[in-house]
């Protein structure tokens, strides 16, 4: 007779694809959940972990990244085991995992990026802003992009906290950079910059931001950069003051009493400048071999009938002579094979995080973070999150509603992987490329220097362990 499953005796064997925030809060919960009851597999495409907090997470904003001390503690756990340089669908298949596991945890983020849908958009100097952000991180997969920075002028539409990255990073001195782990080839690129000036595009009014009080904050404070607000774009309509009155929204409140204190403030001559507008949304970006302008027009705003406050064209138009663009609109989750998709909210479909089609869970499915809820919050946001999605998968074993693998044994998995020539990267095998990373940069005063292509980390693992 089998023992009961989640037990050390029949221990719940659960794959996590993904290693980014959401994938490392569904394995703490589930290591707490079970103990020794659970044995858990985090795939991951990149041969190193933590998803955006590597690869999204701003280089200036190191305080943010040290939450991956945490991830580092839940991936002690011996029943924890990580998978790197391994992609789900090529290395990995559907088949393979409903083989080996009870369940299956979706945890890949949003990796494409949303359009405008303007005239002029796949023109040449337009860019998304997720990948300005990969490529200055030094994502492998984006470490080849470039980018024109011989360009004065640059328009940054969204105002988002990505936004908010993208302009801070454009606006940064090398002295500041440097002092980053942002990654060589954008530290290079981003010294011979000759940005002056960023327009900042909010299609809606200062009380709908997007960008939260500390970013803001920031913004107002950069060693080269002024920012600019205009105080016409202050102005509110009475919808929006009545929000600001009445909605209790701390950000909001906040956010506008610190443009306030920048409309106020006069430029202090700083080399740079950052025009931060509201109300104003790009219908065609200009050019015929690459970017020459934007033409933008003012919005005014109105209350639609579910409440929420939106943006209408004005007649009233501008071209901006800007050379590059960034979309930063948000970022948009792409298919996996074999598991739904719901095209329109570009998440897996989901209930509480178990994966459904046609409004029938799929057993032994589940989703976390940004494929699963869309792409917002920050990374604190995936840990409730993700705790619900296991919960649900808590439930569901009790219930006897999990997959049968046929060969639940730890490792059976490795030696598939093996099999097939899958050269995969182990936690400690990452944890030496994350000392090599700090000793590189110790080497020129810099916090970290990252390796940014594939080969170059299993090199360095392999002269390592030579
Ligand atoms: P976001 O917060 O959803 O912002 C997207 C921005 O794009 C909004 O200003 C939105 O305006 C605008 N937008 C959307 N469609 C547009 C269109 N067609 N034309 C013009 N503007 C359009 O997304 P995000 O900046 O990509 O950030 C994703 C998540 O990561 C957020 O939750 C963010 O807070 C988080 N994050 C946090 C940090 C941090 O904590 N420091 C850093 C980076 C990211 P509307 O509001 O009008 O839709």
């Amino acid at each position: 007779m089998t023992s009961t499953l989640g037990t050390p005796e029949n221990p719940l064997r659960v794959a996590i694809i993904g290693a980014g925030p959401s994938a490392f809060y569904a394995a703490e919960h589930l290591l707490k959940q079970l103990g020794d009851g659970v044995k858990v597999d985090m795939f991951e495409h990149l041969p190193t972990p933590f998803g955006l907090v590597r690869g999204g997470v701003a280089p200036d904003h190191a305080k943010i990244k040290s939450v991956t001390r945490v991830y580092d503690r839940i991936a002690s756990n011996p029943n924890y085991r990580f998978f790197g340089n391994v992609t789900y669908g090529k290395d990995i298949s559907h088949d393979d995992l409903q083989k080996h596991y009870h369940a299956v945890i979706y945890a890949v983020g949003a990796q494409a990026d949303r359009k405008l849908g303007i005239p002029g958009e796949d023109l040449p100097g337009n860019h998304p802003a997720t990948e300005f952000v990969a490529w200055y991180n030094g994502h492998p997969d984006y470490r080849h992009l470039e980018f024109d920075l011989s360009q004065e002028r640059v328009a940054v539409i969204g105002i988002g906290n990505v936004a908010m990255d993208v302009a801070r990073i454009l606006a940064r001195t090398d002295e500041e950079l440097r002092a980053t782990d942002i990654a060589d080839h954008a530290l290079e690129a981003l010294a011979n910059s000759q940005v002056k000036e960023i327009y900042l595009l909010g299609r809606r009014g200062p009380v709908q931001a997007k960008f939260t009080p500390k970013e803001l904050k920031e913004m107002g404070e950069l060693a080269a950069a002024d920012l600019i607000v205009d105080p016409r774009d202050l102005e509110l309509d009475p919808h929006s003051q009545e929000y600001l009155e009445t909605a209790n929204d701390r950000d909001a409140q906040r956010n506008y009493e610190l443009l306030q204190e920048f409309a106020q403030r006069p430029p202090s001559g700083k080399p740079k400048k950052i025009y931060l507008r509201f109300l104003t949304s790009p219908v065609e970006v200009l050019g015929t071999e690459r970017v020459e302008g934007s033409t933008v027009v003012r919005n005014e705003l109105y209350k639609r009938d579910d409440g929420s406050i939106r943006p209408r064209p004005t007649d009233e138009y501008e071209t901006l002579p800007v050379g590059l663009v960034f979309r930063s609109i948000g970022y948009r989750g792409v298919p996996l094979p074999e598991v739904p998709f719901d095209d329109w909210y570009a998440v897996i479909p989901n209930e509480k995080g178990r994966v459904t089609q046609d409004g029938q869970q799929v057993i032994g499915e589940y989703a976390v973070g940004w494929i699963k809820r869309g792409p917002t919050g920050v990374i604190g946001t995936n840990k409730p999150c993700a705790q619900e999605s296991v919960n649900m998968l808590l439930e569901d074993m009790q219930a006897g509603k999990v997959l049968a693998p046929e060969n639940p044994d730890p490792a059976a998995v490795e030696a598939l992987l093996r099999e097939r020539g899958v050269r995969y990267v182990t936690y400690d095998d990452w944890r030496i490329l994350d000392q090599l990373e700090v000793e590189r940069g110790k080497a020129v005063g810099r916090p970290r220097v990252k390796f940014t292509s594939i080969e170059e980390m299993l090199a360095a693992l392999d002269a390592h362990k030579a």
